[in-house]
């Protein structure tokens, strides 16, 4: 540390005794409780002192703490100061400090807004002045109309902007192993409502603060519990070698990837900004070394307002330099998240025209204390990513433009370290916004006028979704997660005609002249990527309609702006049952509520029809459902899902079968559940009932016994991966329930979870397939069956290093559609998602030297195949298209008395491919007449 930055920070506590002491938090005497001054928190100055492990990682705002009678610290309420080694914070003892704090200052306020997947409390957390928390209904009208221009007009809106205040919102504990984050905002809370200095009074004065404690609380108590279980005992060379199975119920990291807001958690933070229109929201995640502040890189989504490109570097630019003049050294920008992908949580903010921002602080998942070693070669941070160093980022104690003053050497790193780090970024952003207040306001304002005044200039002017689609079901779960992020939508009253065509009524509009245009377009269209030298963090497509396997129509004629449509609040579709009969047909056009009317009619006969038949003019295709039993309950449960079906006097003259209840399994490895959670979501909200199971039911055998359809989802990256999982150590690693550990052994229990499935296991997983059981894997999953021989001939491969595809819609062609996996799709080429599944490969009889004449066959188990190439990229990103060309996306292979179903695809990929759900579930429902198709194509008997 430097003389100049030992003066300033010895400077700085000298004003702030003496401002503390002097006048500010006396003057708080309108609080509801009789509060005073007693000065400074010197037992906190001295604890912070001796957990930072060198001076230059604080800064003089955060290296004292004011101490005000009747206003607790956080080490009132929990015993400690925050920051302190080998402390981690439980959720309930994190609320019971806010509630604490608001109980005793007006200038703190709890509001819940929810609940968990696990049922606790979700709150956000304001703090700011007297005035403002008082008043906050108010500040939040002002911001609902600078949200939505149209309420005011251009004169209004300055009155609004000089009256209003900017909601800062700041996340914690999004990612349940980066802990830090979490314990500072408990401090920086308490700082913003009790600290007099200049700075704190002009963010009181300024800015609304608002904070959620923990977005994932489910996941941050289990972390902690993991943390005080195994975490705390660790030493530089003695370590547990693997992390807690789970976070949430169903997802580790993709929490900020959850761009329909799937989790009940993500969606409550949603309703909630829509209510709030916080102008920034920042989450505070801990990976780089040792502050990394988002900047929005490109690749960069064109639809979003310029001005919001100029104020994320100009905001980061600011923290970088104040951070430096404190003497920090490692706080940098640029080189690591690109502003492509819309699905981050904290887009919510810059989907709606506010601002995203992220830091990205060094820790741990533990609050221990560790050594740290950079230099030339190593990259530094805890958490090595093999992606960033193939894309080229570089070495973070190496100097770059964006990095001018490396973090370098050997140093330990302590959580208060982090803390001061995290705390002293927050409070430098919240400098910035306090001293720009109403430019950020007016930004604000501006870039909501500019959704709607781009959407009246730009080509695309708005978007149709005809009714009278075969599956409105989908149609109407789009529209939904449209209308759920904010997007107006309308029901045409009459029919539409425009230069794209006519449309009947009923028809949903979207209009590009309403202040979330820019969403609904991100949403909506095609993402043409911009430079496909490229990298980026996570997906480079997610087209809505392509996803759903619903038809969206692009709109340039501005006609659309006048379109006569009635708002839609959300889109709730009734089945329909017409005729008098007591025998059932339903439609199977591709909707997943056909499984979930399966499983609510468990109880009732079920057939599916192996071929097309009519009823009038009504045509239903193979797959289509033909259902016997209880009346009432079969056209109540058709209802509820939005399905249609005909009441038959006779059972239609086609081939059926039975549609058995299939005994699920959902195999997931200890080391890899994230993919696992998103088919148990899937599974969970259509209603399927299954086991989830381990390594440790695996190896006790007899699978088939208990089990039809074992799903093995995209995991673990390769087939050893997937059956040797996380390497065995000295000890074993349970993951079991306990009075002292109530949140581990969730969703399964054991008392090791590393050494995976072994061979024993591979065998247990054969016996299942040749004793006549369906193994079914997606994605990455299906190297295993390949590469263990329980499907000898198929073989996998993997792209070539210069193939790059980080997630694009593209063609897959249908080569049987007569079978029962495709029942409900009605064209050949339909879009499937593609990342970086295996290359699969069937060895056929061909003599290889002596190839039969005319082009290669593709043998009959191979379902479905890519076409490959550039010309068949739908949506996002593929380099190499070419390297798919003709690969099989789907093969079925006899195995035993069972088989074996490959998905190089991923069918259930997070809660986005709804297109593609439907051939899981088809194989789920006809596990056991998967040959239906073959029948149904050699037979024209009728029963
Ligand atoms: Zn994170």
């Amino acid at each position: 540390m430097s003389q100049r930055s030992r003066l300033i920070r010895l400077l700085a506590c000298l004003f702030l005794l003496v401002s503390c002491v002097g006048t500010g938090i006396l003057a708080q005497s309108s609080a509801k409780k009789q509060v005073g001054a007693v000065g400074l928190d010197q037992d906190f100055a001295a604890a912070v002192k001796a957990w930072t492990t060198r001076p230059e990682f604080s800064s003089p705002l955060v290296d004292h703490l004011p101490k005000v009678d009747g206003i607790p610290s956080p080490k009132d309420v929990l015993g400690h100061h925050i920051g302190e080694p080998k402390k981690l914070t439980y959720y309930a003892d994190i609320l019971k400090y806010y509630r604490a704090l608001a109980a005793a200052t007006p200038r703190v306020k709890v509001l819940p807004i929810g609940k968990s997947n696990e049922g606790r409390e979700l709150v956000v957390v304001f703090v700011g002045s007297d005035e403002t928390i008082r008043n906050l209904e108010t500040y939040r009208r002002y911001l609902a109309q600078l949200a939505d221009p149209r309420t005011i007009s251009a004169d209004e809106a300055k009155e609004v902007i000089a009256k209003a205040r900017p909601i800062y919102h700041l996340s914690g504990g999004l990612h349940s192993g980066e802990v830090g984050p979490s314990e500072m905002l408990m401090e920086l809370t308490y700082r913003i409502a009790t600290e007099d200095s200049p700075l704190i009074k002009q963010i009181r004065d300024n800015v609304i603060v608002s904070i959620t404690p923990v977005a994932d609380p489910d996941g941050r108590d289990r972390n902690v519990d993991w943390y005080y279980k195994y975490g705390i005992n660790e030493t530089e060379t003695r370590r547990t070698g693997a992390g807690v199975p789970y976070w949430g119920k169903y997802v580790f990291h993709d929490d900020n990837r959850d761009i329909n807001y799937s989790q009940i958690e993500m969606r409550a933070l949603l309703d909630w900004y829509l209510q709030w229109h916080p102008p920034i929201m920042h989450d505070l995640h801990q990976s780089q070394t040792l502050l990394y502040t988002f900047s929005g890189q490109a690749p960069q989504n064109p639809n979003l307002d310029p001005i919001l490109y100029a104020e994320l570097p100009m905001m980061a630019n600011f923290e970088m330099a104040q951070m430096s003049k404190y003497g920090m050294p490692g706080v940098w920008t640029h080189g690591y998240v690109d502003m492509w992908s819309p699905g981050y949580l904290a887009f919510m903010s810059s989907n709606h025209n506010g601002m995203i921002r992220m830091y990205e602080i060094q820790g741990f998942s533990g609050a221990n204390t560790q050594k740290i070693r950079l230099g030339s070669g190593s990259r530094g941070g805890n958490q090595p990513d093999a992606a960033a160093i193939t894309a080229g980022r570089s070495n973070q104690s190496e100097r770059e433009w964006f990095r001018p003053w490396p973090a370098t050497g050997e140093f330990d790193w302590s959580l208060r370290n982090n803390t001061n780090y995290a705390e002293t970024g927050v409070l430098t952003a919240l400098q910035y916004t306090s001293a720009f207040s109403r430019v950020i306001l007016e930004n604000f304002y501006q870039k909501s006028r500019n959704s709607i005044i781009t959407g009246l200039k730009e080509v695309v002017s708005g978007y149709v979704i005809p009714s009278g689609q075969r599956d409105m079901t989908r149609v109407a779960r789009m529209v939904n997660l449209l209308r759920m992020q904010g997007i107006e939508v309308g029901t045409a009253t009459s029919e539409v005609k425009l230069k794209e065509g006519t449309f009947p009524a009923g028809s949903f509009i979207v209009k590009r002249d309403q202040p979330y245009a820019r969403l609904a377009k991100i949403l909506l269209e095609k993402q043409v990527y911009p430079d496909a030298n490229l990298r980026t963090y996570d997906d480079a497509s997610w087209t809505m309609g392509l996803m759903s396997h619903a038809d969206v129509r692009e709109i340039e004629d501005k006609a659309i702006l006048d379109v006569k449509a009635d708002p839609v609040a959300q889109v709730r579709p009734t089945g329909t049952v017409t005729g008098a009969g007591p025998i059932f047909a339903v439609a199977h056009y591709g909707s997943n509520n056909m499984i979930t009317l399966r499983m609510r009619l468990r109880d009732q006969k079920v057939q599916a029809a192996e071929k097309e038949f009519k009823q009038g003019e009504k045509v239903f295709p193979a797959g289509s459902f033909v259902i016997s039993g209880d009346a009432a309950k079969i056209r109540a449960a058709v209802q509820s899902l939005g399905l249609a079906a005909v009441g038959l006097e006779a059972a239609p003259s086609v081939p059926l079968h039975d549609l058995d209840l299939p005994r699920v399994a959902v195999y997931s490895t200890w080391g890899s559940t994230q993919d696992v959670g998103w088919v148990r979501f899937a599974f969970d909200q259509f209603e399927v009932p299954y086991d989830l199971i381990y390594k440790e039911r695996v190896r006790q055998g007899n699978l088939r016994s208990a089990y039809d359809v074992i799903v093995v989802p995209n995991q673990a990256g390769s087939a050893k991966a997937l059956v040797f999982d996380i390497e065995s150590r000295a000890t074993p690693i349970a993951y079991k329930k306990s009075e002292q550990f109530k949140n581990l052994g969730m969703y399964g229990e054991s008392d090791d979870i590393t050494g995976g499935m072994g061979v024993d296991g591979v065998a247990e997983f054969d016996r299942f397939v040749k004793a006549g059981g369906v193994l079914v894997t997606l994605g990455t999953a299906s190297y295993f069956p390949a590469e263990f021989g329980l499907a000898p001939r198929i073989d996998s491969s993997r792209t070539t290093p210069q193939f790059y595809s980080p997630g694009a819609i593209v063609d897959a062609e249908i080569l049987q559609p007569s079978h029962p996996i495709f029942y409900g799709y009605d064209r050949k080429m339909i879009p499937v998602r593609y990342a970086n599944g295996p290359l699969l490969t069937v060895r056929t009889d061909d003599n290889p030297f002596e190839p039969p004449p005319g082009p290669p066959r593709t043998p009959d188990n191979v379902l479905m195949r890519f076409p490959g190439g550039d010309d068949h990229i739908l949506s996002g990103l593929m380099r190499g298209a070419g390297e798919i060309r003709s690969r099989p996306a789907i093969i079925d292979q006899p195995s035993g008395k069972g088989r074996v179903i490959f998905f190089a695809t991923n069918p259930c990929y997070r809660w986005q491919n709804f297109g593609e759900f439907n051939m899981l579930f088809n194989t789920l429902l006809n596990f056991d007449d998967l040959d239906a198709g073959k029948r149904a194509e050699t037979s024209t008997a009728v029963p």
